[in-house]
Formats: C-alpha cells, sequence, structure tokens
C-alpha cells in the first residue's frame, strides 16, 4: 500500500510555523520478575511458558506490587528532578485487545508517582536545552501478538494471529514531557537528543538497558503547529512506538512538514495515532485518539496505595550514581576535548570503554585513539557495538601498557588488538604467537641497516650530501624488512651514524 502525503519543505513549514512537541518514553525496566506477581522477565523464553493466573488475567488471581519496580520508579522520578508523590495509586485502564487478557492495562493516571521533573539535554552543538517532565508512572506491559498469514506482519490480510503473554505484566515506566516550545527548527534534534539523554540517564541508573532495538525503550511522538508567534497550541498527531533515535527526529521532522501542509492549505489535522515508517521516513494514519473518558479509568480496588517514605526517597537520592550530563562535563574538561568530540564519542557508543580502559591503567588519550580509531572500525565493519567486540578494556588497557614501556609500535600493537578481536588470546599470548616485538637492540638492527644502505646508494648519497630527510625512505626500507618490528627512532639513529651525518 503506497500512499502520498502532501509536504511542506522543512524550512517554509518553520517559516510559517512553530512547533509543539511532547514526548511519551515507555522503559520496561530490568526487573527478575514482573509487576505485578512473581513471573520470570527473562527473554528467549519458549511462548507462554512465563506466566501465571495473575498476568493472565484469570477470576480471582490477586496482584501484588513489585518493590524494585517501585524502587526503579522513585530513582528515574529522581533522576528526573520530579516531586515523587506522597502517597498514589494505581488505575485500571480499560480497554479489550487481545494481548491483555485483563481487558483493562495496570497504569496510574491522574496519581503518578513522580510528576514536575526536568531533564536537560545536550544538543549537537553543545548548547543545552530543558524539557520539562509533567510525570513518570508505573504501569505494565502487554502480551506480544503475531499476525500470521499476510504479506505485512500488520493484522491486516493476516488469516490468524498468535499471542504470546510472556512480556504481560513486564514492569513499565512512562515518562511524559510537558508540551515543547521554543525549540523552533530544532525541535526535531532536541527531540532526538532528549530520548537519547533519557536512556544514558535510565541506564546510569541501572534500571534498564533501554535497548530500543529490543524494545525496551520506545518512544511516542506528539507533534502540532501553531502559526508562529500564537499561542494556543494546534491540533496534535501521535506517532507511536518509533524505536531509534534516527526514526525519533525523522518522524518529528516528517510531521512538521505534513502538518505544514494540511494547515497551510485550509485544511485540518484530526488528532490520531499514525505510525513511522522507517524505510521511507514518513508516518500513515492510525487510529482517531480515544480520549481519556474512553478509559473509564478508575483506582485500581486489588493493590494498596503506594506511599513511599519520605526517609527512603532520601536515602534513594542520596546514592544516585553521577548523573550523564554532570559525568560527561566533568570527563569533557578532564581530557581537554570538545564538545563536538565527546559527541562523536557518545554517537559511537565508546564512553563507557574508554573510561574502563583509563581505570584499568591506560591514559586518556591512548584510550581514546584505540576505541575511536582501531575498534570503531572494526566494530563497523562487522556490523556490531563496541562492548560486543571480543576485547576488553583491560586487554585495551595492556596494548597501550605495552606501546608505553616500548615493546610495541603503534603498528605492531593494531596486529595485537587485531589478534585479541580474532580470538587468538590475550593480548600476551597473541605477542608470544606472533613474535611480535619492537626489536632495538643494534645488532639485530644492524644488518638491516647495513642492507638498506647497500640496496639504495642513490638515496644513501643524498643523505651523506646533508638531505637528512632522505633518511626515511631508509627507516621504510628497514621496517618492511623487518615487518614492523624495528624500533624507528633507532632506525634512524643507525642509519644516520653509519652515513656520518648528524641530525641537525
Ligand atoms: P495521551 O495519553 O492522550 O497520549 P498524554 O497527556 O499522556 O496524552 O501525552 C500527551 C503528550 O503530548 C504530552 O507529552 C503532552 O505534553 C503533549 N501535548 C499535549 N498537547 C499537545 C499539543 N497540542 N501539541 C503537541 N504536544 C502536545
Ligand atoms: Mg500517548
Ligand atoms: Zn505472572
Amino acid at each position: 500500500m503506497t500512499t502520498t502525503t502532501d509536504l511542506v519543505s522543512y524550512e517554509d513549514a518553520l517559516a510559517s510555523y512553530d512547533p509543539v512537541m511532547g514526548l511519551e518514553v515507555h522503559v520496561e525496566l530490568g526487573t527478575k520478575t514482573k509487576m505485578f506477581c512473581g513471573c520470570s522477565t527473562e527473554l528467549g523464553a519458549e511462548p507462554n511458558s512465563q506466566t501465571c493466573p495473575v498476568c493472565l488475567g484469570m477470576p480471582g488471581a490477586l496482584p501484588v506490587v513489585n518493590a524494585t519496580g517501585v524502587e526503579s520508579a522513585v530513582r528515574i522520578g529522581l533522576a528526573l528532578n520530579c516531586s515523587i508523590a506522597e502517597w498514589c495509586r494505581f488505575a485500571r485502564k480499560n480497554y479489550f485487545y487481545p494481548d491483555m487478557p485483563k481487558n483493562f492495562q495496570t497504569s496510574q493516571y491522574d496519581e503518578p508517582i513522580a510528576f514536575d521533573g526536568y531533564l536537560d539535554v545536550q544538543l549537537e552543538d553543545g548548547e543545552t536545552f530543558r524539557v520539562e517532565i509533567e510525570r513518570a508512572h508505573m504501569e505494565e506491559d502487554t502480551g506480544k501478538s503475531t499476525h500470521v498469514g499476510g504479506a505485512t506482519g500488520r493484522i491486516h490480510g493476516a488469516s490468524h494471529s498468535l499471542l504470546d503473554y510472556n512480556r504481560a505484566g513486564i514492569p513499565l515506566i512512562e515518562i511524559v514531557t510537558k508540551p515543547i516550545v521554543g525549540a523552533g527548527e530544532r525541535a526535531p534534534e532536541v527531540a532526538k537528543a532528549y530520548v537519547r539523554e533519557l536512556r544514558e540517564v535510565i541506564r546510569a541508573l541501572g534500571v534498564s538497558e533501554a535497548r530500543m532495538e529490543m524494545g525496551q525503550m520506545r518512544c511516542d511522538v506528539n507533534l502540532s503547529l501553531m502559526p508562529k508567534g500564537a499561542e494556543k497550541f494546534g491540533t496534535r498527531s501521535e506517532t507511536k512506538n518509533v524505536n531509534s533515535l534516527r526514526s525519533v527526529e525523522r518522524a518529528a521532522r516528517f510531521e512538521i512538514m505534513r502538518h505544514a501542509a494540511v494547515l497551510s492549505s485550509g485544511g485540518t489535522i484530526i488528532q490520531e495515532t499514525r505510525h513511522f515508517h522507517e524505510d521511507t521516513g514518513s508516518t500513515t494514519s492510525g487510529r482517531v485518539k480515544e480520549e481519556a473518558e474512553d478509559y473509564r479509568y478508575f483506582p485500581e480496588p486489588d493493590l494498596v496505595p503506594v506511599a513511599p517514605a519520605r526517609e527512603w526517597v532520601e536515602e534513594i537520592r542520596a546514592a544516585l550514581p553521577e548523573l550523564p550530563l554532570v559525568r560527561r562535563t566533568r570527563l569533557l574538561a578532564d581530557w581537554g576535548i570538545s564538545a563536538t568530540e565527546m559527541q562523536a564519542i557518545l554517537n559511537a557508543g565508546a564512553l563507557d570503554p574508554i573510561v574502563a580502559t583509563i581505570e584499568a591503567g591506560a591514559d586518556a588519550a591512548s584510550a581514546r585513539k584505540w576505541w575511536m580509531g582501531e575498534l570503531a572500525r572494526s566494530a563497523n565493519e562487522s556490523g556490531t557495538s563496541l562492548d560486543e567486540l571480543a576485547i576488553t578494556p583491560q586487554q585495551v588497557a595492556r596494548v597501550t601498557e605495552l606501546v608505553t614501556k616500548g615493546d610495541l609500535n603503534d603498528k605492531l600493537a593494531r596486529q595485537v588488538i587485531e589478534g585479541v578481536l580474532a580470538g587468538e588470546g590475550t593480548p600476551d599470548e597473541v605477542v608470544d604467537k606472533r613474535g611480535l616485538k619492537v626489536v632495538s637492540d643494534d645488532s639485530a638492527l644492524g644488518t638491516a641497516v647495513d642492507e638498506a644502505i647497500a640496496g639504495n646508494p642513490g638515496i644513501a648519497d643524498k643523505i651523506r650530501g646533508g638531505k637528512v630527510a632522505a633518511a626515511g625512505a631508509l627507516v621504510g626500507a628497514v621496517m618492511k624488512a623487518t615487518r614492523g618490528q624495528a624500533d624507528a627512532a633507532r632506525v634512524k639513529e643507525l642509519i644516520l651514524e653509519r652515513l656520518g651525518v648528524s641530525e641537525s
């Protein structure tokens, strides 16, 4: 099915309208058990093997709140500078869907556990933008439907659907922003930066791995336009379940161009959900949006209210880890690098490996060099992330140590890393097995130096005549003859010595 959508160019859209955005992010918590029962949350199990009467919605089954889930919600709330409710309840959000056997989702409605916070996010140029947080609340995930027999995997055209309830009841935290105004043309960039920063915060807190590609974190992008200078918000569309940082940015951008086309031709935007398509970067219409009343929210009678004690909240606050923006700002100063370099490190997923390598004894510059150079290239080629490479920060630190000691030069170090990545063992084992070692011992180098001089009489003459720069060619010949293992600086000294020339 192809539908064409009228668009206005991004520049034209921004010339006439101000975008307003709202981001709703769902994070699947990494708790061992589900939110309201003791079923395992382990991924990859046989369908429907991790279920019980509670998460299957059997009559009479009674839910119990997962304490770790509540603690994670409080941690997230505090990290997002929110107030933590002194008392709050769960609520039933009533609707029918086959992947939700209770016919309601246990969520929170007007009494979220955390509210009124903010998250400062950093844009590509290093500038900071504050995104206000409306609330963060606890809820549960639904099961998973697989639609079989159709061409698209969507329900339309499918012959039947399979249901797996292993995911039903996995704890979710939904984090909702206040309307984001004033970002102008940078709105899509702000959306992406916000989701990225939120992901870093979640990971730093250790409450979820927040892998978007695995659905552990997904974002709904609400967007509307209002005529430039206006104060009353326009009608929003809500693009659901966007699951990569790049897609968040593209979805916001596309919706700006689409809304502008509708509005500037005198049309009206209908409040609806939309689907984002990775392949085309476009969105298509989903369903007309329910109003909150349609869900008949009411307080969950089977669960006790949650009333986090103030002392407990303060204990959690005191134990929060250093948050990512603070940490990055500190490291940036320590390492003396620019915001752009830091951004590149973040984009490559290299920050944690670099820090771990430094903790294992490497100097900051070398750690950055290897992770952002050789190792990033290698990860790129194999289509994996840096943390999936078959080398540990400790091993990278060991390689830098061998370089510092003069046992390896850069070229040999690269071969050692290549060997470790290929599964040949630890750096020391690769050095042994491959026989990689800088040769700086004069007697071992002497023959190679003599041969290089004898084999290149023309160059040797030039050097004798005072053209010291020409020595590079002879050094090259020696390096080649020794398969890169010679100590280049010592080789140069030997050549000049042999030819009776001094360096300056
Ligand atoms: P719903 O459950 O209907 O999606 P929520 O209140 O949970 O409603 O989320 C709506 C999101 O959209 C919030 O982030 C809110 O700030 C944002 N929002 C509300 N009104 C607008 C608007 N007119 N344009 C853009 N975003 C909006
Ligand atoms: Mg929503
Ligand atoms: Zn269960």
